[in-house]
């Protein structure tokens, strides 16, 4: 599988170019998107909304980045976050696909000097383009998300690194996400409708489809992919029911049709259609990015979610019951969140058994760094156990939360943490693995998770 991380090959570019698409925007990007470090807590498309009642606003639904456990690593902060809102704009800002021609020379088009015009360019050779005209659409408003900090992007997506975020040197060398990578368009006057689309508009309203990029006619109109593509997955049955299960990944396209996935993820020829299946957003439908997974939870469906509050009082009360390590004697209390400093109170899981105790040398082997369980004389790991604090990826309200992913520790209900297991989800190069929502961490071992025993 290829993977271009490089945008100089990208077939999609975002601003005009007369070659066939290798234009521009080297590298432009590598800057912090966040350019004030003022941390804002909700916006919307620049709409300070901590300012209005929320329940005065029309939510269409939530995308939360999977790897997050309810917040960035270093914080959230403007468009930069772990999670966007989506709510009914104040004025709609959607636009719908209007009238097509062909032309020579795309960089000298009315509907691409006019920033004020949405258009699509689709090059088909070095002198023949396909001008896609977009009008104003009153009945829907438009998200954008991509890796770019420019003004049209609503939710700047950098790449996730799993795993371990308290290291300050994260940052990512060759990001895979476009600048410009998908959008969303939600039905004003039926906020449970919406839909996604690959590519976003750039500053200057374009999206620019390269000479080498895949694209083709559709009876009168035209299509494309993006380089990386956007995979969508629709899971089967409602994911806040607890009862759905994973569905199949395929890809959307820059017109918003649906396409079995590519050989390889960037190769030139398309999938076949997919008949029956729609790019309408479900809650718990994933969307990748090649770079970042998203989760979409439709404002429905996080009624019947837990709330933050709930899975603290669940800790609570856990805490509350004085589980004690078997060694020690100590009594163990599970922190609401990672990154704590080690203290005798913290809990491990011995992964290979599923035993809940404190910090303690027996059984240790110091060359493996493996341990022997003292209830049970299992050998294996025994990770720091953590709450799984973020809502929106539990499948259902629990309680009990005696279940942990393997190998990062991380706490869930049962239902979420199975349901989690059986997801596999795009990975780099190496096709798809299933892995921890709140760390991103690839789970280990069969099943990937383990059953928690309290002393
Ligand atoms: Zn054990
Ligand atoms: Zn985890």
């Amino acid at each position: 599988m290829v993977i271009k991380s490089d945008e100089s090959v990208d077939a999609l570019v975002t601003s005009p170019c007369s070659d066939g698409g290798v234009s521009n925007v080297v590298g432009a990007e590598n800057k912090d998107p966040v350019e004030n470090g003022k941390e804002q807590k909700c916006v919307n498309g620049g709409m300070d909304i901590c300012s209005q009642d929320e329940s005065n606003l029309v939510k269409y639904g939530e995308l939360i980045i999977l790897g997050y456990n309810g917040h960035l690593a270093n914080g959230d902060r403007g468009r930069r976050r772990s999670k966007f809102v989506l709510y009914k704009r104040n004025s709609p800002n959607g636009v719908k696909r209007s009238r097509h021609y062909v032309v020579r020379t795309p960089t000298s088009t009315q509907a691409i000097l006019n920033s004020d015009q949405h258009s699509i360019s689709y090059t088909m050779s070095r002198n023949q383009a396909v001008i896609v005209e977009y009008t104003h659409d009153e009945n829907t408003d438009m998200f954008q998300i991509g890796r770019s900090s420019e003004s049209p992007i609503d939710f700047v997506v950098l790449d996730t690194i799993a795993g371990d975020k308290n290291k300050t040197d994260n940052k990512v060398l060759a990001s895979t996400i476009s600048r410009f990578a998908c959008r969303i368009l939600c039905d004003r006057n039926n906020p449970s409708i919406a839909r996604i689309y690959a590519a976003g508009f750039d500053s200057s309203k374009n999206i620019f489809l390269g000479e080498k990029g895949t694209k083709w006619e559709t009876g009168l109109d035209m299509d494309g992919l993006t380089t990386n593509g956007v995979l969508i997955m629709h899971p089967s049955g409602y994911f806040s029911d607890g009862n759905a299960t994973p569905g199949i990944w395929r890809e959307v396209s820059i017109g918003g049709a649906i396409y079995s996935l590519r050989i390889s993820r960037s190769a030139p020829v398309k999938g076949s259609a997919v008949e029956g299946v729609n790019n309408i957003l479900q809650d718990g439908t994933l969307i990748d990015l090649c770079g970042a997974t998203l989760l979409w939870r439709t404002a429905e469906g996080l009624k019947k979610s837990p709330t933050k509050e709930y899975l603290e009082e669940l800790v609570d009360q856990l805490n509350a019951n004085r589980p004690v390590c078997p060694v020690g004697l100590n009594t163990l209390v599970i922190p609401r969140r990672s990154g704590l400093d080690c203290n005798q109170q913290q809990p491990y899981v011995y992964l290979s058994c599923g035993h809940v105790q404190g910090h303690h040398d027996w059984g240790l082997n110091k060359e493996s760094n493996f341990r022997t369980c003292p209830m049970c004389l299992k050998v294996g790991r025994a990770v720091k156990l953590c709450m799984g604090i973020e809502p929106a990826f539990y499948v259902d309200c629990g309680p009990p939360i005696f279940f942990a992913f393997d190998p990062c520790g991380h706490m869930a209900t049962e239902k979420t943490v199975k349901y989690w297991a059986q997801v596999s989800i795009p990975h780099g190069t190496n096709g798809f693995e299933a892995f921890c929502p709140f760390c991103a961490t690839l789970l280990e071992g069969h099943p990937g998770y383990v059953r928690l025993i309290f002393n």
